[in-house]
Parts: C-alpha cells; sequence; structure tokens
C-alpha cells in the first residue's frame, strides 16, 4: 500500500453514469490497492467558474455523498477539499517560478477549452496556470501515478517535467508520476450526445429507480427504427453503444443485435434488457445514499483534510529546505 494514488474532481454537485464509469468505479478498484487521496478540485473549478462561483459549496457537499454512496470510505482513501489544505497554493506558487510558459501554452486542452467556453473569457492568468496547481496537487502526495482519461494525459506528462525541473535544479524530492491510463467507456446521455449536466440529459446515481426507467426508456435509439417494423443497425444506436454494449451479457447483446437488424424487437423492449442491469447496479448505490446526510460529507472531508494536510505540511517543509526559503 506504499503506492499513491491521487485524482481529483471538480464539484459537479450530483454524479451522473458518466462520472461512474468514467471516474469513480476506478476510484473504487484502487481504493484497495494504493493508498488513495481523492479530493474535490474546487479551487480548479474557479479557473473556469471565477464569475459565478455559488454552487461550489452546495456541489462539494453533493459529490462527496455520492462519492461514499458508490462506496469509497474515508477510512481508506483520503476524501479532502482541495482548498482546505492551503499548502496547494503555495507549491503551486512555488512551481509556477520554474515552469516556462510555452510548456503552458502548448497545452492542447487549453486551446480547446477556450474554444468550448467561448461564452466566458479563459485569457486568464490562472486559466493559463491550472496545469501547473494540477502538478501541486499530485506531486504535493509524491504520487506513484495519477489515474487518467486519454484527453488528460498531457497534463501528467507536464507534470512529470515539472517534477524533473524541480529536481534538477535543487535536489529531488517529487517522483515522477506514472499516467494510469483508464479505459473509460464514453457514456452518452438520454440525448445522444455526451452525458453531461450541463445538456439535461444524464442519469443520476441518486435518481429514484422510476425515473431512471423513464430516461433510458426514452433514450434515443438508431433513427432508422423509426417504426416498430423498420430494421435498425445497433452500432448506430446511443442507448446499445453506451449501455447495452456495457451491461448486457454476450448472449443479451447476441440477441439484442439479431432483434434490432431483422425488427424482431421493439426498441423500449430491447432497452428493457439494459435497463434491469443499470438499476441492479444503481441499486444499492441509492440505498446507501438514502441513509446519509450532508454531515457524513462534511465528517469525511473533515477527516480526510486532517490527513492530506499531514502530509501536504511534511513535503511542503522539505520544499521551502530545497529552495532554502525557510519559514
Ligand atoms: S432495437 Fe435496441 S439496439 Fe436497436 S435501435 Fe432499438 S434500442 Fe437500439
Amino acid at each position: 500500500m506504499d503506492r499513491v494514488v491521487v485524482s481529483g474532481a471538480r464539484p459537479t454537485g450530483s454524479q451522473h453514469l458518466g462520472n461512474y464509469h468514467g471516474a469513480l468505479k476506478n476510484w473504487l478498484a484502487l481504493q484497495g490497492e494504493a493508498r488513495c487521496f481523492f479530493f474535490v478540485a474546487d479551487w480548479h473549478a474557479l479557473t473556469t467558474d471565477y464569475a459565478a462561483p455559488a454552487t461550489i459549496d452546495a456541489n462539494t457537499v453533493e459529490m462527496v455523498l455520492d462519492w461514499l454512496a458508490v462506496g469509497l470510505d474515508p477510512e481508506r482513501s483520503t476524501i479532502f477539499r482541495q482548498s482546505a489544505v492551503k499548502e496547494h497554493a503555495e507549491l503551486f506558487l512555488l512551481l509556477g517560478m520554474l515552469t516556462p510558459v510555452p510548456w503552458l501554452e502548448r497545452n492542447p486542452t487549453y486551446k480547446e477549452q477556450r474554444e468550448q467556453l467561448a461564452d466566458r473569457d479563459l485569457s486568464t492568468y490562472g486559466f493559463l496556470g491550472y496545469p501547473v496547481l494540477q502538478a501541486a496537487d499530485v506531486l504535493m502526495y509524491k504520487a506513484w501515478a495519477v489515474p487518467v482519461g486519454v484527453d488528460q494525459a498531457p497534463h501528467i506528462e507536464l507534470t512529470r517535467e515539472i517534477a524533473r525541473r524541480f529536481n534538477a535544479y535543487y535536489r529531488p524530492i517529487f517522483p515522477e508520476p506514472q499516467t494510469l491510463l483508464t479505459a473509460t467507456p464514453k457514456i452518452l446521455g438520454t440525448d445522444g450526445r455526451k452525458m453531461s449536466k450541463s445538456y439535461d440529459n444524464a442519469v443520476y446515481l441518486a435518481d429514484p429507480a422510476a425515473q431512471v426507467e423513464r430516461k433510458l426508456a426514452r433514450m434515443v435509439t438508431d433513427p432508422r427504427r423509426a417504426r416498430r417494423n423498420d430494421p435498425g443497425e445497433p452500432t448506430d444506436c446511443p442507448a446499445y453503444l453506451s449501455f447495452h454494449r456495457l451491461y448486457c451479457t454476450p448472449e443479451e447483446l447476441l440477441r439484442v443485435e439479431e432483434g434490432c437488424r431483422t425488427a424482431g424487437i421493439g426498441c423500449l423492449e430491447c432497452k428493457q434488457i439494459m435497463i434491469r442491469h443499470v438499476q441492479a447496479e444503481l441499486e444499492p448505490i441509492r440505498a446507501r445514499r438514502a441513509t446519509l446526510e450532508q454531515a457524513d460529507a462534511l465528517a469525511a472531508l473533515e477527516q480526510g483534510t486532517e490527513r492530506a494536510r499531514t502530509v501536504a505540511v511534511r513535503t511542503m517543509a522539505e520544499v521551502r529546505d530545497a529552495l532554502g526559503v525557510r519559514t
């Protein structure tokens, strides 16, 4: 258990199946294998949402409640709020001193996100520098690995470069973290676009069973199947691509594929096959979530913050010593 894993998520509030399959399930698996630090990246949220921060606090609590409901255990994983461990800000500042701006400008998500989020001004110092903050988040705990999707891999490479530069200038303090590429299935929302809170197309972990049923029964399918007798193609069906493929047994998949292509099965009947599996997976999460209250999330965060801070204070003492900046 000496291997340290660090991962964070912006406070997006209630978690949906996209969050679950994209990160939380993987975190759960890591919880038994490594010393895990999972944090609410509330300062990161400010890099894009600085003009409207009002929901960050409530979203933090909602998100952590869902983390607990899926089985993240505050006794085994250190669950904390980034902004509660101020050492992150100090390390961010110090690493910023040695990070060349071109390293940040070439970050592929920098340009991409600025284009995607064209409704806000992201020509800010904080937004350009957020990979340095990420590096501080990870290096603070001397992570062995960081689980990320493929789009985040360049950030870990940048973290390694920053660690290397620090170690070379001063003395070797930081291990270079590995990228733990996670095979994250792309979960589509009920309208066929990427599942996202902002598209209003998400199935939430805490949705009551009847609502899950309603949402998935309405989910878009292959448009060729406009009428019951029209054959379709499962690989053009968002419901199949996201849910059947993920949840159904090989036998069920055969039945679905053949039934779809021959119009032997209707879409509603076909969806019922996967809805049963989704409900079975969500049921224990819903049950646990129903027993949790805001105080449980706050207690988990408090406990985790204490533990995270103990490590962070130790790391920062080493960093200051290496730099010769003693306070
Ligand atoms: S039959 Fe099933 S796989 Fe085919 S379009 Fe309908 S829901 Fe999708």
